[in-house]
């Protein structure tokens, strides 16, 4: 038996209580709550409130996904990297004042955001960003009791740190309980990645999942419900044990490959995860 998690994400046009009614209402007692839900990260009295909400549904929070977009440790300009910085731990510190393990943080920009994506120093500059931020915010993980999960993207251009091989690197330089890694196995597959060597290479670092399905030709980073398409689970659910893994089981579909609702998504989600004999 292990604790199944749902994302926010999956219900991104409601505010965070509806998001979460209906992953309770679909079964689920685990939570990735999205930073965009939440933001700026509550606090005072919006946060006690959002904290009793949690323990009258039954849902813990099991993780918080910091903003995205701009939101990365890897900003190649210093002025970019500094403020984001700030942003990241207070994400930190919101998880830890609501009880979640771990915080998803995406390393990199996507080169939509970057200019002039493609000059020949940005790999350079980004990594060397991407360590001098982890510094910084490895320390405010650590006294919030929080674990930082690095998640694999699905960018095709050259900057360093997109998947597990260059992840895992780089988190063994870092205390396991502050830092670690997530992967997400429909990003693998469309980076061309196995999202079975995923988790093999994360091995002991791996802290979190995110499990979501897309077409094994011309992948889209689709986040389907598991089944929906082409990943070999039965693989990924084998590493994950031979990994030894025991932390959440946190599924990001989003997407109805059949125009499902988002309420038919947790609920097929949920059946999935029975299947798998997950839970109950
Ligand atoms: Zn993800």
């Amino acid at each position: 038996m292990v604790d199944i998690s749902y994302s926010t994400a999956g219900f991104m046009d409601l505010d965070v209580h509806a998001a979460l009614d209906a992953i309770a209402a679909a079964g689920f007692d685990h939570a990735e709550i999205s930073a965009h839900q939440v933001a700026p990260p509550l606090a005072g009295d919006a946060l006690l409130g959002f904290r009793s909400r949690l323990e009258e549904r039954g849902i813990a929070a099991g993780t918080v996904h910091a903003p995205m977009r701009r939101n990365v440790l890897g900003a190649p300009e210093e002025g970019w990297r500094a403020e984001k910085v700030q942003v990241l731990a207070s994400y930190l510190r919101f998880a830890g004042a609501i009880g979640a393990a771990g915080v998803v943080i995406h390393p990199v920009p996507n080169p939509i955001f970057v200019t002039d994506p493609e000059r020949p120093e940005l790999p350079g500059l980004i990594a060397a960003a991407t360590r001098r931020s982890l510094d910084e915010l490895v320390e405010v993980a650590a006294e919030a009791g929080v674990c930082i999960l690095l998640e694999n993207l699905p960018y095709d251009c050259s900057y360093p740190f997109l998947n597990m091989s260059e992840l895992r690197p780089l988190v063994d330089g870092y205390p396991a309980e502050a830092l670690g890694l997530v992967v997400d196995t429909g990003h693998a597959w469309t980076s061309g990645c196995d999202p079975v060597e995923e988790i093999l290479v994360a091995g002991s670092r791996l802290r979190g999942t995110h499990l979501q399905d897309v077409d094994g030709e011309d992948p889209q980073d689709n986040h389907w419900v598991p089944g929906q398409g082409d990943l070999d689970w039965d693989g990924i659910r084998a590493a994950l044990s031979e990994v030894g893994y025991t932390r959440l089981w946190t599924f990001e579909a989003i997407v109805g490959r059949r125009g499902e609702s988002p309420d038919d998504l947790a609920r097929l989600t949920r059946k999935v995860a029975d299947e798998w004999g997950l839970k109950g």
